[in-house]
């Protein structure tokens, strides 16, 4: 028995008819199940009750503001993914969109192809994320619950906080390289600033995780550092 794959469903919330229409017109001839809003209050409504594999959120809203839209959904639904749609291009914007959680911020005017391209990546990551995270595998002697932040070694169980866990699968995902202390703040920490001070704080985090996971935490084999890089999970 064969089923049709199920078309990706996207919430646009956006009050700008024309802008809305196009996006509707757009993403449902990109092979996407729309559904759309035109204020903040039914956007939150729709947000909450349905199931969007993506929410497309405007900022400047009649009703909630997009930004609060974002703050409300993330209480209930952490993994959401959410792209930011706004005129608004100062940073500060950004930094604020982002620690409230959204997954991506596109400036208005923004061309249709890039947009596309975006919603595409969110999903895959997205797809990649809930793939990988019941159960992350170091080696032969250690599985990692994701969910239950904890991990199995034998017959010890180790638990982790939410930024440790947050840490250890954002290197899963990104194994295939190092990833510099700067990405972990911004992607983790949500900053987008001078960091200088802070990398000091991912390395902290590290050291722990360390005396967690690995066996002989002074000669890491798990979780490396490469030299001018930044840090490796080793899987
Ligand atoms: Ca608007």
């Amino acid at each position: 028995m064969t089923s049709k794959p199920r078309k990706p469903s996207i919430l646009i919330v956006e009050d700008e008819a024309a802008i809305r229409t196009g996006l509707i017109d757009v993403l449902i001839y990109h092979g996407f199940e729309v559904e759309a809003a035109a204020d903040g209050n039914t956007g939150l409504d729709k947000a909450l009750t349905g199931r969007h594999d993506l929410i497309l959120l405007d900022v400047m809203l009649p009703g909630i503001n997009g930004f609060d839209i974002c703050n409300r959904i993330r209480e209930v639904d952490r993994e959401q993914p959410i792209i930011m749609l706004t005129a608004k291009t100062s940073d500060e914007d950004i930094i604020q969109g982002l620690k409230l959680g959204a997954d991506d911020y596109v400036a208005k005017p923004f061309s249709v192809a890039q947009l596309v391209l975006r919603i595409q990546a969110v999903l895959r990551r997205a797809r990649v994320g809930i793939e990988a995270e019941t159960l992350l595998h170091l080696g032969d002697e250690l599985a990692i619950d994701t969910r239950n932040l904890a991990a199995q070694r034998g017959d010890e169980t180790i638990s982790f906080t939410r930024r440790e866990m947050d840490i250890l699968h954002y290197l899963h995902s990104n194994a295939a390289r190092p990833v510099p202390r700067e990405e972990l703040l911004t992607k983790l920490w949500g900053y987008a600033r001078d960091l200088d001070l802070e990398t000091r704080t991912v390395d902290i985090h590290i050291a722990k995780l360390r005396r967690k996971i690995e066996p002989d935490p002074a000669n890491p084999r798990y979780l490396v550092t490469v030299r001018g890089a930044g840090y490796r999970l080793m899987v």
